[in-house]
């Protein structure tokens, strides 16, 4: 048992900044071993965590934002101005505008950005990216989710809004593209389909005039993990499947859940066992919102952390572990009969549950919970856990 993590004030979240460090140099490795010019936007939507936007920055990634208040916070952490991307539908005309002026990575979403573009100083140029739609299910079926895999996102080249898009940009005299965004996160997070939508967008980009000089093909890939491909294999098939014309672009991604997920754990505790039914109602001080928020997964990386000053008996029942809110749905997962009988004390411990928890949590009933920072075995905490302040902040009453 690590002694250290039993002291720790439960619920918590643990991160370990050697992994995401570890995490996004791979995949840095990786890009350089292919491509001439790479960078790497972290995804702030995926855990906006302050410490990890500042460890992502120090570590040479730009900050992927989709909306003005990340783009705040970014700047906040440290950011520079032009080592922003900028994407999504959320852009306020005032970010926009700064974002454009101060040669951010921006990526046009919406027809209402192409008016604001007009608004720029016409004794200056500017260079923008463009969105491109992805139906899964028209670009690699294999990979689709469904018959009907389509996308809310980007312009689509089939309609003929991105041509027209296109351009309405390029109508406007100082304003240049210079990339296309085609993120899009299928459920396989397969190497195929990387390689696949490379193949359809490389086919647009050479049929239009568009002369680029950045391709951002977002995120969704996997982490390290076994059985999954890595950060290598991804690369070598972007590589393979990019026509020699282009090779020489420079490659953007936009990883969260590949850097983030695996260095975060969370630890909550047993805090009260009843019996009824023919189970054992385990009561804990965490809760499945803040590990799996979107309440699909079937099972976690979870380890036991069993008081061992206490004695374990076998359970004659299963047992149900569930989380501190009071929905009755928040159960987090059964243990069959004969598994150790969780008593209070009983720590468990989640791996892996950095990408989209924290940033996906809500306030409900318990306010945002500690987070630790783990270093060469030791704790420290990065965020205290919210009280009545916070959460009455800005109110008025
Ligand atoms: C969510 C998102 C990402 C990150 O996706 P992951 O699955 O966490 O890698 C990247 N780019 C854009 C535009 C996104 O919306």
């Amino acid at each position: 048992m690590d002694t250290t993590k039993q002291k720790l004030s439960t619920p918590c979240f643990i991160l370990d900044e050697e992994e995401l460090v570890r995490n996004i140099n791979e995949f840095r490795t990786a890009l350089e071993s292919r491509f001439k010019s790479a960078v790497i936007g972290y995804s702030v939507k995926t855990n906006s965590l302050p410490a990890v936007l500042q460890i992502a920055k120090d570590h040479g990634c730009y900050a992927e934002v989709v909306s003005y208040h990340e783009y705040s916070l970014a700047l906040r952490v440290g950011f520079d101005k032009r080592h922003i991307i900028y994407n999504g539908p959320l852009k306020s005309k005032e970010t926009f505008l700064q974002a454009v002026k101060n040669g951010a990575i921006v990526n046009v979403e919406c027809w209402r950005e192409i008016e604001w573009l007009r608004e720029l100083p016409h004794d200056q140029h500017y260079k923008v990216g463009i969105r491109l739609n992805i139906n899964i299910s028209k670009v690699s079926p294999e990979d689709a989710d469904g018959p009907d895999d389509d996308n809310r996102f980007g312009f689509s080249y089939e309609s003929g809004d991105f041509g027209r898009a296109v351009d309405d940009i390029l109508a406007i005299d100082n304003i240049k593209i210079v990339g296309i965004h085609t993120h899009r996160e299928p459920k396989t997070r397969s190497v195929g389909f990387y390689k696949r939508v490379i193949a359809y967008v490389s086919s647009i980009i050479l049929d239009s005039k568009l002369n680029l000089s950045y391709w951002d093909l977002g995120g969704g890939f996997f982490g390290i993990m076994p059985g999954k491909p890595t950060y290598q294999q991804y690369v070598d098939g972007f590589y393979e499947a990019m026509p020699e014309k282009l090779r020489n672009i420079a490659i953007v991604v936009e990883p969260g859940n590949a850097v983030v997920a695996s260095a975060f754990d969370y630890l909550m505790q047993v805090i009260d066992v009843k019996e009824h039914d023919g189970r054992y109602y385990v009561c804990t001080d965490g809760t499945r919102n803040d590990v799996d928020p979107f309440f699909h997964k079937s099972d976690y990386f979870k380890e036991f952390l069993l008081d061992d000053s206490k004695e374990h008996s076998l359970a004659d029942n299963p047992q149900i572990v569930s989380g501190l809110s009071c929905l009755e749905y928040d159960r987090l997962f059964e243990m069959p009969k004969g598994s150790p009988k969780l008593i209070c004390g009983d720590r468990i411990l989640f791996h892996r549950v950095g990408a989209y928890t924290m940033t996906l949590s809500p306030l409900f009933i318990h306010y945002f919970p500690n987070v630790y920072l783990q270093q060469e075995g030791r704790y420290s905490l990065l965020r205290e856990e919210w009280d009545v302040d916070q959460f009455i902040a800005n109110n008025r009453y």
